[in-house]
């Protein structure tokens, strides 16, 4: 059963950066110390050495912004990374310097602490021979992976279970990625920039996330402003860090979800998407030198502020 998600979704006010996207961005007063979360007004990250998730802060019932329900599957504690590159990509060494980046980010602590989500590790890298093919199924990049975890090609946990591992394949700009059928039929770049899922069977079964190398040209939105033009790396840092947050809060979203709105939920907010990542579209924050998603706290819903982390300095 293919099980992704559509995290940047058929539709443009779905779909994150590359889609008449507006880019909101600010820099923070102070670089913060390494390790350190950005002031957000928020609590400090969760404690690194434990596995609880954090409590649920109390529901204050005059916010004007939901919480994100737990829908009580799995999610990740302390992210294990594995980037997946092809040898021939000239960003391949740019995406694993990336993904080292994000697993030990103050950024990573910030968005995931409301969620139990801490610090990560980076597990390892791989660059698969030559170059990606022109075209590629999301069938195919699964079941591509499906193959190299089984046999071994793929790095795993030293405990031999992959609930804390995320493999993320990094896709070149020039390879389209297709999904869907002939009905429906959705193109990297175009309808969207990445997703993530999970594939394999139990007690192999294992979370994955794809980012696509995009071009991010100058635009105009509905209104006839000028949006996008970010440029194709702070794209792909989005994409990438959009999708790691969401496959740590909602790693088997389709066979065990646990942090996103379900359509029974009724919840009007989905018009922006299911996860974490989704109800933050199109809010960015510099860190580090990178472009990187801001995302939904809890925390932050229920105390009724601006449920987006890390706040920017006027608050929203
Ligand atoms: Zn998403």
């Amino acid at each position: 059963m293919k099980a992704c998600v559509w995290v940047l979704v058929a539709s443009c006010g779905w779909m994150v950066p590359g889609c008449g996207a507006r880019v909101v961005t600010w820099t923070p007063p102070d670089d913060p110390p390494p390790g350190a979360a950005v002031d957000a007004g928020l609590p400090p990250p969760v404690d690194a050495g434990t596995t609880a998730p954090a409590p649920a802060p109390a529901p204050v019932l005059h916010s004007r912004f939901p919480q994100l329900p737990d829908q009580g599957g799995p999610r990740m504690h302390h992210p294990q990374l594995v980037a997946i590159t092809w040898a021939d990509d000239p960003r391949a060494a740019a995406d694993e310097a990336l993904t080292r980046y994000l697993a030990g980010s103050p950024w990573l602590a910030l968005v995931g602490q409301d969620y139990g989500v801490g610090a990560g590790t980076m597990l390892g890298a791989v660059r698969r021979p030559g170059a990606a093919p022109a075209v590629m199924t999301d069938a195919e990049i699964e079941a591509g992976l499906v193959a190299d975890v089984r046999e071994g090609v793929l790095p795993s946990a030293a405990d031999g279970r992959f609930d804390e591992t995320l493999y993320i394949v990094f896709v070149p700009g020039g390879t389209r990625v297709t999904q869907g059928n002939d009905t429906f039929r959705a193109t990297s770049c175009m309808d969207f920039l990445g997703y993530h899922g999970a594939a394999g069977v139990a007690p192999s079964r294992f979370a994955y996330a794809v980012a696509v190398a995009c071009d991010d040209p100058i635009t105009l939105d509905a209104m006839g402003h000028p949006v996008g033009g970010v440029g194709t790396d702070s794209l792909l840092q989005v994409t990438t860090s959009h999708e790691l947050i969401e496959a740590a809060t909602d790693p088997d979203p389709l066979v065990a979800p646990a942090y996103e709105f379900r359509p029974s939920d009724g919840q009007p907010w989905t018009e922006f998407g299911p996860e974490i990542g989704d109800l933050c579209a199109e809010r960015y924050v510099p860190m580090d030198g990178y472009l990187l998603q801001r995302a939904w706290s809890n925390r932050a819903a229920a105390e009724g502020r601006f449920p987006c982390a890390p706040l920017s300095p006027d608050g929203t």
